[in-house]
């Protein structure tokens, strides 16, 4: 089997075994993503040397044979607003084209201890503002099912490197979805843990109370894999919790059938009807495997993302004000004054949907319509989070489209911001409220693109949620294989 048809737990266990040599397999995937005929875009810098020089060391590593790492020898792409160390981290930005981090995010430092080969960075919408990964200074992303489309956003280079097997698993953050719509709309898993599982110290700010890095893979097993190798307390980040991990992996054995909830609200006008009826079919699948269906309410949808848009912008602002062409950022140095400087740095360094987010956000925050506007939203989203923590009292798991739409025409919503912002309708309320939600592939529409269903589980019941995800998973395959698998 040629070595990008393995998932990760396969290169791991080969690599552990002696059949994979990890420099060659560091070679292997970046000698692929660096084809002239790769054209998605997906990756902004290649860490060629860095994979290698990483290889090497684990190559010693593993001789000893004691205790092998979590995922040794595993090709690992990065989304690239996550700090490595002497490597360009751009946000997809002219603001910090230049910009090379002295240090290691958590997760990276997680993930180098866990024996991974991190093998480049990934593109992505500007500072993650968007649902399409288009608006990088490098130009947008393809996805690869059909190039015409977008690959999702904000982590749509991370989604497409795993759909082309580029890499078997990568790394995004989700503040609003990102990491579960492009999973969606490329037929991958895209998984956000609960708020304060993974550790953001190191991942730079977007909106602080909504981010959250997670993985996307090909397969659930190996979504757990890599929270084993990243779910960690971690003093850097006082919003990351102390809580006991659980063995994720290990996590998904033992499937018991549990109640899940459909929010009628979720299935109404503006989704797609190809989007309806696969996700209706996956409701009708997990019923055949045991779960209990009940009808929920969860009434506030359109609120979430007049709320979701009115914090995030606000954190934004408040994010994006050390970008000053001084202290961090680009800078124009032909200015009269130390004013001018600050503004047409900004200008210059910031794109047109950055500039939107940062002057809303400001906007809401202003005295006279901080009530109004931020306060009220502040307290939509506790409205939101009693909502969620009720129904979760009735079941366990919420259903729900991951994306109104299956397929996302390139340019078909960049002109349109609202437009742009709805696609996010049944992703926001999962970082409203910080619970952990999943993607998983579920069917296709007309045109052949993948559909994608969300299931969302209790504030730190990611291992339930996973395992309920897996088993939906094999469920879909084996009935894809006419029920032969
Ligand atoms: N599309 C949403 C936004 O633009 C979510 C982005 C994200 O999750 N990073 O805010």
């Amino acid at each position: 089997m040629r070595l990008e048809e393995l998932s990760a737990h396969e290169i791991r266990l080969k690599t552990v075994t002696g059949e994979l040599d990890p420099v060659e397999t560091a070679e292997y995937f970046c000698d692929r993503i660096s084809d002239a005929s790769n054209k998605l875009n997906d990756f902004i810098t290649i860490t060629r040397n860095f994979a290698v020089s990483s290889a090497a060391r684990l190559r010693l590593r593993l001789e000893n044979k004691v205790n092998p790492p979590l995922i040794a020898g595993v090709p690992v792409a990065i989304k690239d607003n996550i700090c490595l160390k002497g490597y360009p981290t751009t946000c997809g930005s002219r603001m910090l084209e230049d910009f090379i981090p002295p240090y290691n995010a958590t997760v990276i430092e997680n993930l180098i201890e866990a024996g991974a080969l991190i093998i480049g960075k990934t593109n992505m919408d500007e500072f993650a503002m968007g649902s399409t990964s288009e608006t990088a200074i490098q130009g947008a992303v393809r996805n690869p099912l059909d190039q015409e489309y977008s690959a999702g956003g904000s982590s749509g280079g991370s989604a497409a490197a795993v759909a082309a097997h580029h890499v078997p698993v990568a790394l995004g953050s989700d503040t609003g979805g990102s990491v579960r719509q492009p999973a969606a709309l490329t037929g991958t898993v895209g998984f956000k843990p609960t708020y304060g599982s993974v550790s953001r110290y190191g991942l730079v700010a977007y909106a602080s109370s909504f981010d959250q890095i997670g993985p996307i893979a090909r397969n659930v097993e190996d979504i757990a894999l890599m929270m084993n190798a990243i779910s960690f307390h971690d003093p850097h980040d006082s919003t990351c919790s102390s809580f006991d991990r659980p063995d994720y992996l290990a996590g998904l054995d033992g499937f018991k059938p549990v109640t899940i909830g459909v929010p009628r609200e979720y299935f109404a006008s503006g989704v797609e009807d190809d989007v309806v009826e696969a996700v209706e079919h996956a409701v009708d699948l997990l019923a055949l495997a045991g779960c209990r269906v009940e009808e929920i309410t969860l009434p506030r949808v359109n609120e979430a993302i007049a709320a979701y848009y009115v914090i995030a912008t606000a954190e934004a602002s408040s994010n994006l004000a050390r970008y000053d062409g001084i202290v961090f950022g680009h800078r124009c140095e032909q200015v009269a004054t130390l004013e001018d400087m600050y503004a047409e740095s900004r200008t210059a360094g910031f794109g047109t949907e950055v500039r939107r987010r940062i002057m809303l956000g400001t906007y809401v925050l202003s005295s006279g319509y901080y009530d109004k506007y931020y306060r009220k939203a502040m307290q939509v989203r506790e409205i939101i989070r009693r909502d969620m923590l009720k129904v979760f009292e009735k079941v366990d798991v919420v259903v729900t489209p991951t994306s109104p739409t299956a397929g996302i025409k390139l340019g078909e919503k960049l002109d349109d911001p609202l437009e742009m912002y709805l696609a996010d309708v049944f992703t926001v309320s999962a970082n409203l409220t910080g619970t952990c939600a999943i993607s998983v592939p579920c069917g296709y529409d007309r045109d052949g693109l993948p559909v994608g269903v969300q299931f969302i589980g209790r504030h730190f019941e990611d291992a339930e949620l996973l395992k309920l995800a897996q088993r939906f998973e094999s469920v879909i395959i084996s009935e894809s294989d006419g029920g032969n698998a």
